[in-house]
């Protein structure tokens, strides 16, 4: 059966685009196993991606629609946005491809390896302050707008507002995720209910979220639970008093892709029936337990969302819907790879200081009777 992106896999691809999204759905059985928990909890590995993230998708989207729309003209147009890394390496992709020029504003938190990514692919950075208010001048967005007025035929694609971001997902992430559940059949050692019955996801600018979410309950089961992931500091979960710091609190969080202190167009919150908070401990924790036992170098921000699926799936409501009941799909969106963190020192304190072994106790002793 043709893939829903259109990919012909085991054809010879034109270009790289031919191999965004696409991604495997797999089976989480050891985390689940570790949890107790009966449902299938499968994760959508968004790392394969070519540019390894869930933001290719939205990049060659826009990117297609707005030539279409003669709002990007080649050979003329200059491409300027706004990110938190990942819509800039997808727009880099594509753009090196389409041969645009290509300017990205990224916020100083970012990390360094998105940045050389973003380089390697031709792109040109501007780094904002982390501090800046979103909607001020000094932003990532407030310079990208800058940007556009004193460059000639500079056209920001926009991902906060541009319906092509959640489009993307609804046409391509959504189908892929019904298409890989419904053709996976039950067996009596691994039983399926034959539908994605929760669906849980990070919010960044919520296209993936609202996209995913509008495929799953429109065309497939309009049951299906969608959980919303938003760290401690962000102000995107409902109801609101959910983003209220307590005493002690800090409003800043290393996690990056998630969170933001506006509500985009893109992420329309009445397709998320509930939202939940996370921290930063316990992301970096839930990436290393994903590495060590499922072997997926994952991001940062799978760890908030495998943290917060944790939280849901143990609570009261969750467990009864889904956490205890064999059968059941919850599919997790795992954003992005480790790639774009291997020097945060979130990961490289803990890989550097590993917490001693037994295998590393005996290669000290006979290293040392040597
Ligand atoms: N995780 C990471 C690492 C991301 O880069 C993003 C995109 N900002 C997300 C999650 C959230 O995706 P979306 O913008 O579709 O909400």
């Amino acid at each position: 059966m043709a893939s829903p992106n259109n990919v012909n896999s085991h054809l010879i691809l034109d270009d790289v685009l031919g191999a965004v999204g696409n991604t495997p759905l797999i089976r989480l059985d050891r985390i689940a196993k570790e949890y107790g928990l009966k449902c299938n909890l499968l994760g959508k590995a968004e790392f394969f991606s070519a540019g390894g993230s869930v933001k290719d998708r939205i990049a060659k989207r826009m990117v297609e629609q707005a030539e279409k729309d003669g709002v990007l003209i080649p050979g003329k147009s200059v491409v300027i946005e706004p990110t938190s890394g990942n819509t800039g390496i997808g727009l880099a992709l594509v753009c090196a491809l389409k041969g645009y020029p290509l300017v990205i504003t990224l916020p100083e938190k970012m990390s360094l390896e998105k940045e050389v990514t973003l380089r390697a692919l031709g792109a040109e950075i501007v780094r904002t302050p982390t501090e800046a208010p979103s909607l001020s001048d000094e932003s990532n967005i407030g310079v990208a707008r800058k940007l556009q007025r004193l460059i000639p035929n500079g056209v920001i694609l926009d991902q906060y507002r541009n319906p092509n971001n959640p489009l993307a997902h609804e046409l391509t992430t959504g189908p892929e995720i019904i298409e890989a559940v419904t053709s996976t059949p039950s067996t009596p050692e691994r039983p399926s209910s034959g539908k994605v019955d929760a669906f849980i996801a990070g919010a960044g600018t919520g296209g993936t979220l609202t996209g995913v979410s509008r495929a799953l309950k429109k065309t497939h089961n309009k049951d299906c639970v969608v959980v919303a992931i938003d760290p401690q500091g962000s102000l995107l979960a409902l109801p609101e008093p959910l983003n209220i710091l307590k005493d002690g609190q800090s409003p800043n969080y290393q996690i990056e892709g998630i969170g933001y202190d506006f509500i985009p167009d893109a992420l329309d919150r009445d397709w998320v029936d509930v939202w939940v908070k996370t921290k930063d401990d316990e992301a970096f924790e839930k990436v290393l337990e994903l590495m060590r036992k499922e072997a997926l170098l994952i991001g940062g921000s799978c760890g908030s969302v495998m943290a917060g699926a944790l939280r849901y799936l143990k609570s009261g409501e969750g467990w009864e819907k889904f956490g205890s009941v064999s059968g059941k799909n919850v599919v997790i969106i795992l954003p992005d790879g480790l790639r774009n963190y291997m020097s945060r020192p979130w990961f490289l304190d803990s890989i550097r200081s590993p917490k001693p072994t037994p295998l590393a106790e005996q290669i000290a002793k006979a290293l040392d009777k040597d």
